[in-house]
């Protein structure tokens, strides 16, 4: 007899069609043209309808299957009825297929944590620097990134209009991670992905010292990962607070799924167990390979200056 699917892959299998559906109301939001835009902590600091409507789609399609996991959304929202056509009940099959790793297949419900971005990159979609922007759906387990999913609704969109739009990548630490082509970086190159629109002295400062041969200034933590398996980076470094748990969970699940490694800029892993403060203070230090290299290079000022 075959036995049901383990709780962890059930999970990932819904919230791949749960990122999809929030793909789908980020592009109808922008075609629609009115973005309702507000800001929170201030001008750099955006909030639009397409951030509360993707946030309310997939926290209460996930509630609902799940309701004894803790989803932690980034937008504070008002308590409403959720209405029924934001609902996504549909799962990626291929991913039930997959066998749990073995050291997962016990997880209960109460056990996990679910960390919700459902934009990020909200600066750069308010531009149009629409390929910046992803979906992103973290699944942490005794404080660790364990599964994830980054949809990238405008992934191809200057391909033509033949091409598909969009694409949905996912991961398990113990299977891997699906959905792209993975791509190392050019050999002795350094070319270093950092933040486009939350720049600092710290940040600029951090990355001349690690003698970028190329620094390339993007939106969203997401979209940094991704240039990252691509290999079209070697290093994301962002030396400032404002990254928060929310952002990193899903990319840290599915760049650890593929071998490499993402810390605050002192070297410390993330914890995303539901107590832990959301704002990655110490910044982001990621890279698929060479790690060591990277973090080797960045001065102690710049450490000292960061408190985790
Ligand atoms: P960025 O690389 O600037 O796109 O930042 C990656 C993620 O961290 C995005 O979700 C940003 O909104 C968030 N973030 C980074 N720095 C700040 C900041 N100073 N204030 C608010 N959010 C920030
Ligand atoms: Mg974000
Ligand atoms: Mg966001």
């Amino acid at each position: 007899k075959m036995s049901s699917p383990a709780l962890l892959m059930r999970v990932v299998a819904s919230a791949y069609s749960v990122a999809e559906k929030a793909a789908t109301i980020v592009r109808n939001v922008m075609s629609a043209g009115d973005l309702g835009i507000v800001e929170k902590a201030g001008p750099n600091d955006l909030q639009t309808k397409a951030d509360r409507l993707a946030q309310m789609s997939i926290c209460a399609s996930l509630a609902r299957k799940f309701p004894k996991v803790t989803i932690i959304g980034e937008e504070e929202l008002p308590a409403d009825d959720v209405t029924e056509e934001l609902i996504e009940d549909g799962h990626c099959e291929e991913i039930l297929k997959k066998p749990c790793p073995a050291q997962y297949t016990g997880i209960k419900e109460e056990e996990l944590v679910i960390w919700v971005d459902p934009l990020d990159g909200t600066k750069e979609y308010t531009e149009g620097l629409l390929d910046h922007v992803t979906v992103l759906i973290g699944i942490a387990y005794g404080g660790k990134a364990i599964a994830g999913v980054i949809n990238q609704p405008y992934y191809n969109y200057k391909a033509g209009a033949d091409a598909v739009l969009g694409r949905t990548i996912w991961g398990v630490l113990g299977i891997g991670a699906f959905g792209f082509q993975l791509t190392e970086a050019p050999a002795g190159k350094h070319i270093i992905v950092t933040t486009r629109s939350h720049s600092s002295t710290l940040v600029n400062d951090c990355i001349s010292a690690l003698n970028p041969d190329t620094v390339i200034r993007v939106g969203g933590a997401g979209n940094k990962i991704i240039q990252l398996i691509e290999g079209k980076a070697s290093a994301y470094v962002f030396a400032s607070p404002g990254c928060k748990k929310w952002d990193t969970c899903a990319p840290e699940a599915i760049l650890h799924a593929v071998g490499g490694k993402i810390t605050d800029i002192r070297g410390n892993s993330f914890q995303y167990n539901k107590e832990v403060k959301h704002v990655n203070s110490a910044g982001v230090l990621a890279t698929l390979r060479n790690y060591d290299y990277y973090a080797s290079r960045i001065p102690n000022t710049v450490k000292q200056s960061l408190v985790p």
